[in-house]
């Protein structure tokens, strides 16, 4: 049987990779020995071999989502305390993880509050979620995407690149606030906001207020067109929590105090 071995070194190989069927063309060899060995019909071995592709090309797929979508490789629901943000509540946020439907009605999510109280950490959880269920998420500084929007309308080409945002259905706007003021001044921010209200979703991140949000948008009016529009269909998500950095590192020296051995004890021990 040896001599009649099927080769994916030569043309059969070479037509694997132009059709980009590197699946088939790994598993072809031992999906036809076994083939020949347990007499599978023709059609049982194009079915396993097409059905090994399309398997592996879905996990590909799932693979490119994620690595494009600027998402935090270790910042997921699983990972995060919900003990340590009461005012959060998880039924409410694994709802958004596992019943999507909000993302097809361009429906937003805002979370607000300090630094450090795991706002960032719980939309990267939802964004993972989304990715897990074959939706698309971009993750992204909210600064660094004015800056992106700033450059294409310089080029002239704004709409074209907030229509290209579309593929998203969620765009996750990182620290609205650190916005700066002369970012602001091109309202390409209010554009994208405008652009997607009710058609695709957006969430965002905020350390401060709507009150203090001023100086994202270009004046008065527009800081409550904005405003008025992401709160429109929106989920509110309010951290009224202490950081949890801070937290966490008032634990460790809460625990080093605790197992450090009394000052007398030492004593006794060196005697
Ligand atoms: P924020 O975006 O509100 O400033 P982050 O989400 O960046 O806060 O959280 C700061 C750090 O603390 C991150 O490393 C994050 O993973 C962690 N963290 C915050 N809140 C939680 C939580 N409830 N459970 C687990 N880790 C958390
Ligand atoms: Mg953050």
């Amino acid at each position: 049987m040896s001599g009649t071995r099927l080769n994916t070194d030569g043309r059969l190989g070479v037509m694997l990779t132009e059709l980009r069927l590197p699946t088939m063309k790994r598993l072809a060899t031992e999906a036809c020995d076994q083939a020949d060995k347990e007499g599978w019909p023709a059609r049982r071995l194009l079915e396993h071999l097409l059905e090994q592709e399309m398997a592996e090309r879905e996990v590909r797929r799932f693979d490119r989502h994620r690595t494009q979508s600027g998402l935090h490789v270790d910042k997921y629901l699983s990972t995060f305390d919900f003990s340590a943000v009461p005012a959060i509540s998880k039924a409410q946020v694994t709802a958004l993880a596992d019943q999507y439907d909000w993302l097809a009605h361009g429906s937003n999510v805002l979370a607000f509050g300090p630094p450090g109280s795991g706002k960032s950490h719980l939309l990267n959880g939802i964004g993972h979620a989304l990715i897990d269920a074959g939706k698309r998420v971009l993750f992204i500084r909210c600064s660094d995407l004015v800056q992106r929007l700033q450059v294409a309308r310089r080029d002239l080409r704004l709409a074209n690149e907030i229509a290209r945002l579309d593929r998203f259905d969620l765009l996750i706007l990182d620290d609205i606030s650190y916005v700066r003021k002369d970012q602001a001044e091109t309202s390409v921010l209010f554009e994208l906001i405008a652009e997607r209200y009710e058609r695709k979703s957006i969430a965002i991140t905020a350390n401060t207020p709507f009150s203090k949000w001023s100086d994202v948008f270009v004046d008065a009016a527009m800081t409550i067109a904005a405003i008025d529009r992401l709160v429109h269909h929106a989920t509110i998500l309010e951290m009224n929590a202490e950081s949890y950095r801070r937290r966490i590192a008032q634990a460790d020296v809460t625990k080093a105090r605790a197992t450090r051995k009394p000052a007398h004890s030492t004593t006794e021990d060196d005697a």
